[in-house]
C-alpha cells in the first residue's frame, strides 16, 4: 500500500498597512513568502507636513484599486486565513481609515480580525528578509528612532530618541530648505556631494539622542550661506555618528550577536556603513533590511499577521480599536 503524505495548505494573511503616508496591502503565507504586496503613497502639498485628514481621504479613495490589484493575483479572497491591520501607532484618522476596512473585510468574509503593531512589523519583515534571528534592532523611520533587543516576551528598548525622530530630523529639514519630500533620499545624493564638514552639535544623553538642536543648528547654517552639499553632508555624518554611538553601546550591553537596522532610514548606504564598521570591530554579524521593505508597506502587516495568528492572536471586531500612542515594548510578543 502506497501511503501518501498530503502536504499541509500554509496559512494565508491579508496585511492592511495605513498608519501614516502610505497605504497597502499585501497577501503573506505561513512560508514566509510575500506573495503580493501593493502600496500606495500619499504626498503633501510641495513645503507641508503631512495632513492627516486629507492623508485619511486619500487612503479611502485608493485602499479599493490597492485591494483590487491584490485580489487580482489571486483565485479568490477563500484563500484568505485571517485580516491583519495595522492598529498602531499613527495618526488617528489615518489608522481609523484602514482599520474600517479591515474590519468591513473580516466581517464580511467571516475570518479572523489580527492586530498588529506597525514596528514589530518593521522588524518581523526585516528578520524574516535577511534571515537575523536574536539580532540588536535598529529601527530607524518617520515616526521611531529606537535602539532594541527580544527578551522576556517583549522588545526592551535601549536607546531612544528624546523628541524628533531621525527620519522626522530629515524631512523637516528638507523641508524647510525647499527639497522635496520624503527628504532622506534627497539629503542623501546631496550630502555625497559634500565635502566640507560644518561643525553642528553632537547630544546623547546616556543611550539616547537628541535632534531638535541639530535641526535648528543645521537650517542656521544653510541661512549664514554655506551650500546644501555640504550641510547635509554634515548633518548625516552628525545624526549618524550620534546613533552609531548610541547602538555600539547597546551592543556591547546586549551583548547581541546580530545587529538588524530596518524602517526606511535604514535605505541609507552612509549609516548602513556606520554600523557595518562597529559591527566588524565588535565581532558582530551586521543585516540591514532590503530597500524594497524599508519603508511602510502592506508586507510587513501581513506578515506579522501571520506570526501573530499562528500563536493565538486576534481581537473581536467590536473591540478592534486603534492605538495611536501604542509603544513598541508595551506590546507581548508570543511568537518568539
Ligand atoms: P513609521 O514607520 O515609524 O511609522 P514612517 O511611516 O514615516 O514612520 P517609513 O516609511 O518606514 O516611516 O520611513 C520613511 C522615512 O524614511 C522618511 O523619513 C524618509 O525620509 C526616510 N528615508 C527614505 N529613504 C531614505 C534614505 N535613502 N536615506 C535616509 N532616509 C530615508
Amino acid at each position: 500500500m502506497i501511503h501518501q503524505s498530503i502536504p499541509e495548505k500554509p496559512l494565508m494573511c491579508l496585511g492592511i498597512e495605513s498608519t501614516a503616508h502610505t497605504v497597502g496591502v499585501a497577501l503573506a503565507s505561513s512560508k514566509g513568502e510575500i506573495l503580493t504586496n501593493v502600496n500606495a503613497v500619499y504626498t503633501a502639498p510641495m513645503g507641508q507636513g503631512i495632513h492627516p485628514r486629507e492623508a485619511a481621504q486619500h487612503h479611502c479613495e485608493v485602499i479599493p484599486i490597492v485591494l483590487r490589484r491584490v485580489i487580482d493575483n489571486l483565485d479568490g479572497l477563500d484563500a484568505v486565513d485571517c485580516i491583519a491591520f495595522s492598529t498602531g501607532p499613527g495618526l488617528g484618522p489615518v489608522l481609523r481609515t484602514g482599520a474600517t476596512f479591515a474590519r468591513a473585510l473580516a466581517l464580511w468574509l467571516e475570518k479572523p480580525l489580527v492586530p498588529v503593531h506597525h514596528a514589530i512589523g518593521h522588524i518581523e519583515i526585516a528578520s524574516l528578509m535577511t534571515g537575523a534571528e536574536d539580532p540588536l534592532v535598529l529601527l530607524v523611520s518617520g515616526g521611531h528612532t529606537s535602539i532594541a533587543a527580544f527578551g522576556d516576551g517583549f522588545w526592551r528598548v535601549y536607546g531612544e530618541t528624546e523628541d524628533i525622530t531621525l527620519g522626522n530630523l530629515l524631512d523637516v529639514f528638507a523641508r524647510e530648505a525647499g527639497l522635496s519630500f520624503p527628504g532622506g533620499a534627497v539629503i542623501e545624493d546631496l550630502a555625497k556631494k559634500g565635502q566640507n564638514y560644518i561643525e553642528l552639535p553632537y547630544v546623547v544623553k546616556g543611550n539616547d539622542v537628541s535632534y531638535s538642536g541639530l535641526l535648528t543648528a543645521a537650517l542656521k547654517r544653510l541661512k549664514e550661506g554655506h551650500g546644501i552639499e555640504d550641510v547635509c553632508f554634515s548633518l548625516q555624518e552628525v545624526a549618524f555618528s550620534m546613533l552609531t554611538e548610541a547602538t555600539e553601546r547597546a551592543l556591547a550591553h546586549t551583548e547581541r550577536k546580530e545587529v538588524l537596522v530596518t524602517g526606511g532610514v535604514a535605505a541609507n548606504e552612509r549609516l548602513q556603513s556606520m554600523i557595518d564598521s562597529i559591527s566588524r570591530d565588535h565581532g558582530v554579524e551586521a543585516y540591514v533590511v532590503p530597500k524594497e521593505y524599508s519603508g511602510d508597506s502592506g508586507a510587513q502587516i501581513a506578515w506579522t499577521g501571520i506570526l501573530a495568528f499562528q500563536s493565538g492572536v486576534q481581537v473581536d471586531v467590536e473591540k478592534s480599536f486603534v492605538k495611536p500612542k501604542w509603544r513598541l515594548d508595551q506590546v507581548r510578543i508570543p511568537w518568539r
